[in-house]
């Protein structure tokens, strides 16, 4: 029987228990947690990504602020902008929705955001810890992909863990997650990436696939094992005619053909990118209670 790992079911519960404990905060005469986020220019993904973000602040109760920047704004005045949210004692987590335009630096951009707010779990601070063990800001993707993984109870200790993708954002800190010695980690992690040769071969052993590479429907049912968990991370808006906005959603997995030979799978929509809300949400609260007085 293949279980379908429901991240609006996954995220309900996460977002319930946040909720509860916003209201107990604000019941006690505290003020809400307070996410800041920094939106340069108007991508079409980032605009739908920053509106649900902020969407989602305000269904658990905290307080959210967006940042319009003109997308010829310059670095410095970027800088400023995040240098004053580190300063506001009002802000809790401060994010700045990527990718921002090639004029500025992204990497000056992630260091310019203090440890203490950043949410996104992107400075090098924040991803030494989670390197070490140490208690960190989770990148919020892998992060919602390891609430799902809880809250569908799936095993992770002594499996084969493939992870497509070795970026910043997904890839790499889902194989340091995985590989790291905690509950839903101690997986033995292959990760590969667009210089893997036997990529099907690796997949083929994987117990578990964590798909992050961004091609649609990458992923074939000639490279899944039989009972493997596939997690679908892939996001890519492909032209459709057909469709009411143009554009149709797709995972890096062939979901149709997969999906009948797994034990479980995300869905695209539907799965990943409504967890890694949850992850966010989930930071935000951490940094407000570690930033009270
Ligand atoms: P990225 O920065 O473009 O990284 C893609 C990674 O995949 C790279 O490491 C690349 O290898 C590897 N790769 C590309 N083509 C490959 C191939 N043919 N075979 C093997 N490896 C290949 O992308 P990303 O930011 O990690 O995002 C990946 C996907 O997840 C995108 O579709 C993105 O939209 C989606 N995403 C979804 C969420 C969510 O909330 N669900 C969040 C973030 C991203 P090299 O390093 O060698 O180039």
């Amino acid at each position: 029987m293949m279980v379908l790992l429901d991240g609006k079911k996954a995220s309900a519960a996460v977002k319930e228990a946040l909720q509860v404990q916003t209201q107990a905060l604000t019941a006690a005469g505290k003020r809400a947690p307070h996410l800041a986020a920094i939106l340069v220019g108007n991508n079409g993904a980032s605009e739908t990504y920053v509106a649900s973000k902020v969407k989602n602040c305000e269904e658990v109760g905290f307080r959210s602020t967006l940042i319009r920047l003109e997308s010829d704004v310059a670095e410095s005045v970027l800088l400023e902008a995040i240098e004053k949210l580190n300063q506001d004692p009002e802000v809790d987590g401060i994010l700045v929705q990527l990718p921002i335009p090639k004029h500025i630096s992204e990497q000056k951009v992630i260091e310019a955001i203090h440890p203490a707010k950043d949410v996104d779990g992107f400075h090098p601070s924040s991803v030494g810890k989670l390197v070490q063990g140490l208690p960190t800001f989770i990148p919020a993707t892998p992060y919602g992909i390891m609430l799902m993984l809880e809250h569908f109870d799936i095993e992770t200790r002594g499996k084969h863990a493939v992870v497509i993708g070795r970026s910043n954002i997904v890839g790499r800190p889902m194989s340091i997650l995985l590989s790291s010695n905690q509950k839903r980690g101690n997986c033995t992690v292959t990760i590969c990436h667009s210089h893997t040769p036997n990529l099907k071969e690796i997949c083929l052993q994987g117990d578990i696939i964590v798909a992050a590479l961004g091609r649609p429907e990458f992923v074939k049912a000639d490279m899944v094992k039989v009972g493997a968990v596939v997690i679908d991370v892939g996001i890519t808006r492909v032209d459709d005619a057909t469709a009411k906005k143009g554009f149709r959603i797709k995972g890096d997995v062939a979901f149709s053909e997969v999906a009948p030979k797994t034990s479980a799978i995300t869905p695209v929509p539907g799965g990943v990118g409504l967890m890694t809300i949850a992850g966010l949400l989930k930071n935000t609260l951490q940094a407000y209670l570690q930033n009270q007085p």
